[in-house]
């Protein structure tokens, strides 16, 4: 599968493109469909399937206007991290469209609570993530990092971060028949006693890549957000599911020209594209 990031004028949004059967899908919220292992969008009945690496880094790096152009159903997975996409960014270049950058900003609390599970957001200054992860295995049974998003912590302390899974759910998919996905190439897959293949790039790689999610997963409002994520053994359902209801929520949200300096760097409080066209290694 090819990937090519193209600039995009002002206002155009993030937006996808099938190149093999000519359909455009806009990456908002509105289009999200399955989320069992990654986030899939879909319109028309074609989907694209494994934005949320992506979106992080155009997220975290600042980028508001840029054509996706896919030529396959999925956007291809590299590492399993958003360290390659960054690079392809930073390739490209990024320069400060004529308009102003718009944001979501976050007013009143909202949360979306399953069991032990949950997701909340709440105001806040800055783009803000507290993420916390349990998992029954006596390798991650607890994980938790909080930071505010800038487009240097996210480049230095998140984009790394690696897809992880576990050696029984490799075992368990196989069985079933389903395809992995060269699970060992762009994934971290964790045995019942260490890590199998590979070394770690960070000693909570684990959390750092939810954190990673939920910075794609948000993408999907729209605007970037003034807020702060809580989420607490959360994923891509939850993620989304919290951002739905921000935006359902009469009064929970207000859209601001907030001037974020941190994020833009180039020009503050202009949005960003790209400055040249840029194709993946894959
Ligand atoms: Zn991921």
């Amino acid at each position: 599968m090819r990937l090519r990031l193209l600039p995009a004028p002002a206002e155009h949004g993030v937006r996808f493109a099938r190149t093999d059967v000519g359909v455009e899908i806009p990456a908002i919220l509105d289009h999200v469909g399955e989320q069992d292992h990654a986030t899939t969008l879909r319109r028309d009945g074609v989907s694209i399937g494994t934005v949320e690496h992506l979106l992080g880094a155009l997220s975290g790096l600042g980028v508001d206007d840029v054509r996706v152009e896919v030529d396959g159903p999925e956007v291809p997975v590299l590492d399993g991290s958003a360290a390659p996409f960054v690079i392809l960014l930073h390739e490209a270049g990024l320069r400060p469209l004529a308009v102003p950058r718009l944001h979501v900003r976050v007013k009143e609390p909202v949360a979306v609570v399953h069991g032990t599970k949950s997701a909340r957001l709440l105001p806040a200054e800055h783009f803000e993530i507290g993420y916390s992860i349990g998992f029954d295995h006596p390798l991650l049974r607890h994980q938790a990092l909080s930071l505010r998003v800038t487009p240097r912590s996210f480049t230095e302390q998140v984009a790394p971060a690696r897809t992880f899974g576990f050696l029984r759910e490799v075992e368990m998919l196989r069985k079933s028949g389903l395809a992995l996905g060269g699970s060992l190439e762009n994934a971290v897959v964790i045995g019942e006693t260490g890590v199998l293949n590979n070394k770690l790039r960070f000693e909570d790689e684990f959390v750092r890549h939810k954190i990673l999610d939920a910075v794609g997963d948000l993408a999907l409002i729209g605007f970037p957000l003034l807020g702060r994520l809580e989420a607490t053994r959360a994923g891509h359902a939850l993620h989304t599911a919290v951002a739905q209801k921000l935006l359902a929520t009469p009064g929970a949200y207000e859209i601001v020209a907030a001037d974020a300096p941190e994020r833009g760097s180039v020009v503050a409080g202009r949005a960003l594209g790209l400055e040249s066209p840029v194709e993946s290694p894959a």
